[in-house]
């Protein structure tokens, strides 16, 4: 099996959304050929890769059918079946591998693994039962988090438990027992961050800068990069990432998110075996993508350079974003200082992720007020 892909062949990406576009533009640019696994040929990937699969990413044939077109295969979600990987394995590589991809998709194996290599995680147990659920609380204490073990997204399949009458209110949301629940003690962060990391074949890693995240109602709403932090946190953060990456044996991105505590500590809470929405800003802000950089580790070649060449906020563009962004597009194309990128996506839904808004500036804190000012201009709101 030959381990590099050279330009002019086939890169699959299992997933079609706007992860997978922004990687398939990013093996565009260096030559290669794209296929992806999505449910519709207008899929954000499948509107720019020279191949699209109909499948579904949970199902085992649809890494089977792009073993048989790609010299590689990667991910764009971890949501995609894992014995559909370890089989495609056997073809082609398969970038990050399918042990990777199994313990990012479950909160628990994930936690624990992070545990064994003693890199930071909030207090946790597995979930087995309610009585067991209220014995658990009683050594992590309130409030905590109970969180399913697949699945969730953007705040999704999680309820907090700020005191013990919440408990059996907070197991049946959950599904009383018929998913696998994960609890654990709210972290209380000063601060979001993450960190996109990646490793190649060789072994060889490089870390992006630390990234400051906020969300809204669960969803990332925007990204400070570099992160607003001191030098203790940017140290054990980008140390975490690169421990995780080495300690995976990841070859491909992972994004690492964490939360930065008051002292200067760090607490991971969640990793991504992808290009990840908090890595955005390295498309127009610094030398090498996170893209071209997953497409690089894929294809068995060695990594770009990380550094990033100036400060930028990014700005998620939801569907309730769209109307305003496309009424003033016209005026956010002269402002040089602002690039735009959008999915492609028919159908604006609220909450749903359609494109981005990156603001640079050579000085971080102007970078952020004319995030600030942009924002309040495009969409009404003001920032208290
Ligand atoms: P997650 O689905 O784990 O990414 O969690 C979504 C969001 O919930 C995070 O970005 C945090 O804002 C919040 N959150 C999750 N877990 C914790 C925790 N243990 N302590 C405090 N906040 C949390």
């Amino acid at each position: 099996m030959s381990q590099v892909i050279l330009p002019g062949g086939t890169i699959g990406i299992l997933g079609a959304g706007q992860l997978g576009r922004m990687m398939t533009t990013a093996a565009k640019h260096m030559g290669y050929r794209v296929a992806v696994v999505g449910a519709s040929p207008d899929d954000p990937a499948a509107q720019v890769a020279d191949h699209f699969i109909e499948g579904d990413l949970m199902s085992p044939e649809s890494a089977a059918r792009l073993a048989r077109v790609a010299g590689a295969i990667t991910v764009e979600i971890e949501n995609v079946s894992v014995p559909g990987l370890e089989a495609a394995a056997c073809e082609v590589p398969v970038r990050p591998s399918a042990a990777v991809v199994r313990i990012a998709q479950h909160r628990l194996a994930e936690k624990q693994a992070l545990e064994a290599m003693g890199v930071p995680v909030a207090p946790f147990r597995e979930v087995t039962g309610a009585a067991q659920l209220r014995e658990a609380l009683e050594s992590i204490g309130f409030p905590a988090i109970l969180k399913t073990a697949r699945g969730g997204y953007d705040g999704k399949g999680q309820v907090r438990i700020a005191d013990p009458g919440q408990v059996e209110r907070a197991f049946e949301e959950l599904g009383a027992g018929r998913v696998d629940l994960v609890v654990e003690a709210v972290v209380p962060f000063e601060k979001e961050i993450s960190v996109v990391v990646a490793r190649d074949a060789a072994g060889r890693i490089a870390a992006y800068p630390v990234v400051e995240n906020e969300h809204r109602r669960g969803i990332l709403h925007r990204s400070i990069a570099p992160a607003r932090v001191g030098t203790n946190v940017r140290e054990r953060a980008v140390e975490a990432a690169r421990d995780i990456a080495e300690g995976l044996g990841l070859v491909g991105v992972l994004a690492v998110e964490m939360f930065a505590l008051p002292g200067g500590e760090i607490v991971v809470n969640e990793l991504a075996p992808r290009p990840h929405n908090s890595g955005h800003f390295t498309l127009d802000a610094c030398a090498t993508s996170q893209f071209e950089q997953a497409i690089r580790a894929v294809a068995g070649l060695g990594l770009g350079s990380t550094e990033q060449l100036v400060p930028a906020v990014m700005l998620n563009i939801l569907g309730e974003h769209l109307p305003a962004v496309l009424e003033k597009y016209t005026s956010l194309m002269q402002d040089p200082h602002v690039k735009v990128h959008l999915y492609g996506k028919a159908q604006a839904r609220p909450g749903r992720k359609m494109g981005h808004i990156l603001v640079m500036d050579r000085d971080l804190s102007r970078c952020v007020e004319r995030a600030d000012a942009l924002w309040s201009w495009l969409t009404g709101e003001r920032r208290d």
